[in-house]
């Protein structure tokens, strides 16, 4: 076991060496066990760090996940885990949380590994936040009460939550382990049985992640994992007809795609949270360093692969050339770029060549279309094998410009400025298909409020940026999805209301 402290006092050196020491398992987890994907097939993990092969994992077909689901049913059905005492339910899954926590050093570095994360942050972020989350769902769950109806006084109505069966996790690479937490937690602690599906980048952290939970005492079965490609096994889990729930994080255009699968099987419930597009507006009356620090961490930190990225800034012009200095500067003083396993590293490599060149063509994109480049706009670190880009900041998109629209998912920072009044830089804000979050800043709490109502967003912060925690709901408007991850309301995402009406005529 490993003090938290103690992990993220480690040298660059240290990180390399553990690193070397890992092993990987690479088959699937399903009915509590590790066992050999029936397609034959696999896919390579390659490091974003360094281009290397970590490992080949083993890819799930139909029939594979077929196998899983039919575990996960046959786990539901008899009641092992959702007949429990909530009590009961609550202690392993702390359990779970302090295996987590006690094996935080190999997740950290898979996490870091596959996706290319800093390892302090996959330490101090995914992995702790992962812990907290797990024991947040854990010790709410015997803490939640039903409901009795105002029925006259000849009966009895309970209102009572019961868990909706089988939950379909689909997650995206960006936090391998958080999101996944975020499904998980709320879901097992009210008694589903799962099947996550992570994401091709980064399936080693899920699957060490379902071992801990069976070592912690999760019954087989209740949390199985299939690696695999999205349009064989993520898609064989969306029309899987025992599945009653589709949890999916990731693109808007995959979100569609489940509800699809959904539409064309068994109508199961289908859970978005896709991307954003998300503004950061910059009042004329802001206090501008402190939103310039906001600005350069919303977007550059997980080198802009986060999906409440603020990765618009929507500033007025009378303070736009002293904002964007300030931008510049801290960027250029914080924003490290390097191998991730070193501490000292502020922002890793993208998570794979595919990502990388699509990020590189909007840049050329942003620069065809009329913006300027102020910082970055390129490759960098070439010899070391990895996936790196330099901070960017495109000066002068237009709002309605390919870059000014679409969800770059990189460290691409797009500056949108104005000279009206707070009206139009509201409705710049909102001119767009996302609405994940948003942040307003200004130092007149009147118009701060005002503002907060007006803009459409899952979050809203005002001055400041991604502040968040388990205990708000997360998730968007319009294209970025339906329903919220985090809070006592994702209890209820997993769960369905049943009325009991008892005569006492
Ligand atoms: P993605 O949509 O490509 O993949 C997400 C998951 O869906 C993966 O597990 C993938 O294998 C699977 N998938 C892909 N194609 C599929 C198909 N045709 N059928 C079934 N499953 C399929 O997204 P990504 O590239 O992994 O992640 C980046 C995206 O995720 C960004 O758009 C980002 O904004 C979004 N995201 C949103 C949130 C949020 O909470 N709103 C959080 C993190 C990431």
């Amino acid at each position: 076991m490993h003090d938290m402290q103690e992990l993220l006092s480690r040298s660059h050196d240290e990180w390399l060496a553990a690193a070397s020491r890992l092993t990987f398992e690479t088959r699937l987890f399903i009915d509590g066990a590790f066992v050999e994907a029936m397609s034959g097939d696999s896919f390579p993990t390659v490091s974003p760090r360094d281009g290397a092969v970590l490992a080949d994992v083993q890819a799930a077909s139909a029939a594979d996940v077929d196998r899983a689901v039919r575990s996960a049913r046959a786990a539901f059905e008899d009641g092992r885990w959702r007949d429990l005492a909530p009590k009961e339910r609550k202690r392993v899954l702390l359990r779970w949380a302090d295996l987590i926590l006690a094996n935080a050093e190999e997740l950290a570095l898979l996490d870091t590994l596959e996706m290319g994360k800093p390892i302090t942050e996959s330490v101090r972020i995914d992995v702790a936040k992962t812990v907290e989350t797990i024991a947040w769902y854990a010790e709410a769950i015997d803490k939640t009460y039903g409901e009795v109806a105002p029925t006259p006084r000849d009966a009895l109505a309970l209102i009572t939550r019961e868990p909706l069966g089988v939950v379909g996790a689909v997650v995206p690479w960006n936090y391998a382990l958080l999101i996944a937490s975020w499904k998980l937690g709320p879901a097992l602690a009210t008694g589903n049985s799962v099947v996550l599906k992570p994401a091709e980048q980064t399936s080693l952290a899920a699957l060490r992640l379902a071992a801990l939970a069976t070592e912690a005492g999760l019954p087989d079965g209740v949390l199985n994992v299939v690696p695999g490609r999205g349009e064989i096994a993520g898609q064989a889990l969306g029309r899987h007809p025992e599945v009653d729930k589709i949890a999916f994080t990731g693109s808007a255009e995959v979100a569609c795609q489940f509800q699809v699968y959904a539409g064309e099987s068994n109508g199961k419930q289908v859970a978005i949270e896709a991307g954003g597009k998300s503004p950061q507006l910059v009042l004329a009356d802001a206090d501008l360093e402190a939103a310039a620090s906001a600005v350069a961490w919303g977007i550059f930190y997980n080198a802009g692969q986060t999906c409440n990225a603020g990765s618009r800034v929507v500033v007025h012009a009378s303070v736009r050339d002293r904002l964007l200095q300030a931008v510049c500067r801290i960027t250029a003083e914080t924003f490290r770029v390097g191998d991730p396993l070193d501490p000292a590293t502020v922002m890793g490599p993208i998570v794979d060549e595919a990502q990388l060149s699509k990020i590189l063509g909007y840049i050329e994109r942003g620069k065809q279309d009329g913006a300027t480049v102020l910082l970055g706009g390129g490759r960098t670190l070439p010899d070391s094998g990895g996936t790196f880009v330099e901070p960017t900041v495109l000066d002068g998109v237009e709002n309605t410009s390919v870059v000014g629209r679409k969800e770059i998912f990189g460290p691409v920072l797009a500056v949108v400025s104005y000279d009206g009044g707070v009206d139009e830089g509201i409705r710049l804000a909102n001119e767009t298909d996302f609405g994940l979050v948003a942040s307003v800043w200004t130092r007149d709490v009147t118009v701060a409020h005002r503002t907060a109502r007006r803009l459409r967003a899952g979050t809203v912060w005002i001055n400041t940026f991604d502040a968040s925690d388990v205990i708000t709901p997360f998730g968007g408007f319009k294209n970025t999805g339906a329903g919220r991850d985090k809070s006592l309301h994702a209890l209820d995402a997993y769960t369905a209301l049943k009325t009991t009406w008892i005569n006492l005529a």
